[in-house]
């Protein structure tokens, strides 16, 4: 799973300011995700990130724990469509 985070755009955190998510928008300040190209680092710290931070996991499912208000970026991903995927076919 890839850190769409970092395709977080303004719309997204406006929209989370209206809707009161300051969780949502705690976790975007703390992450600072960077697209460095192949893969994502923290601008704060320069550490490796893997997953997406809301990502979880219940029973036998990975689950998005914001899908009601998650990033356009991921409401519109089609497999292949982005960089970010390994089917991305530019
Ligand atoms: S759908 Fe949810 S868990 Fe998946 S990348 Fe987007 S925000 Fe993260």
């Amino acid at each position: 799973m890839v850190d769409f985070i970092a395709y977080v755009t303004e719309r997204d955190m406006e929209r989370w300011r209206r809707e009161g998510r300051q969780d949502i928008l705690d976790i975007i300040d703390r992450e600072q995700a960077f697209w460095a190209g192949d893969h994502l680092i923290s601008k704060v710290d320069g550490r490796y990130l893997d997953r997406c931070p809301f990502l979880t996991w219940e029973g036998e499912l990975h689950c998005c724990s914001i899908h009601e208000t998650r990033p356009e970026v991921c409401r519109n991903y089609e497999p292949g469509s982005s960089e970010i995927c390994s089917q991305f076919r530019g």
